[in-house]
């Protein structure tokens, strides 16, 4: 990577990916020009449920999901057979590129938890803080509150609005209803072959970090 590269970077559980994560990472890598905009599913969140889908299900979907787009895939936090801190990937991230900016990027429901995350102030130092405005999710004063002070550091971005969550997705497997158009049809595949979101469906808890 050359000095002039921006990194952005979407964390996330995706279980499963939808196009409420892809059609704001595909809007923010164009918004805010840059040259990589990377997926990375965790392995085991932090401050959440469990997926329900197996880590190597959750990377096939974001796998068939991205293919022939501009998106990629990082695999480097599904690998690790420990809880996934964000703190952790930036900063080897940052590491291997230390002349690129790294743009984490983020929904308003995981921004409203950020205080709660490990070392969230070496994030700020690690990278600049994009927080997308997310269908149904009020920010929290002290999310409000962090936006000003670190203005430079966070800003918030509208992103096309899709009232589109996992938690949604999976209920709708559950009750034997059509998630088409939702996510992509390869990933609406992926699931039927594969008998996901069958069992009771989990609601998830808190935001990973
Ligand atoms: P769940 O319902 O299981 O909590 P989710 O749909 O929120 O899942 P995650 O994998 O937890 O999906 O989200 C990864 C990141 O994408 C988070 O930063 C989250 O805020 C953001 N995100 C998810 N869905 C949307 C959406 N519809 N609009 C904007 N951001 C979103």
């Amino acid at each position: 990577m050359t000095q002039s590269h921006r990194i952005g970077v979407l964390g996330g559980t995706f279980d499963p990916v939808h196009y409420g994560h892809l059609r704001p990472a595909l809007e923010l890598s164009e918004a805010l020009e840059l040259d990589v905009m990377t997926l990375i599913p965790n392995h085991r969140p932090v401050h959440r449920g469990q997926p329900q889908a197996t880590t190597e299900q959750r990377l096939a979907m974001l796998e068939l999901a991205v293919e022939g787009t501009a998106l990629q895939v990082d695999d480097r936090e599904a690998r690790r057979d420990e809880p996934s801190f964000s703190v952790d990937t930036l900063q080897a991230m940052h590491n291997e590129h230390p002349d690129s900016a790294l743009v984490f990027c983020m929904g308003e429901d995981a921004f409203n938890g950020f205080e709660s995350w490990h070392r969230w102030e070496r994030i700020l130092e690690l990278a600049n803080i994009v927080v997308m405005e997310r269908p149904e999710t009020q920010l929290s004063d002290w999310a409000l509150q962090l936006i000003e002070q670190r203005s430079g550091v966070i800003q918030r971005r509208r992103v096309t609005q899709l009232s589109i969550s996992a938690t949604d997705i999976r209920r709708r497997v559950f009750h034997g209803l059509s998630i088409r158009y939702l996510v992509p049809e390869p990933v609406k595949e992926y699931i039927t072959h594969n008998n996901l979101y069958r069992s009771a469906p989990s609601v998830a808890g808190q935001p990973k970090n």
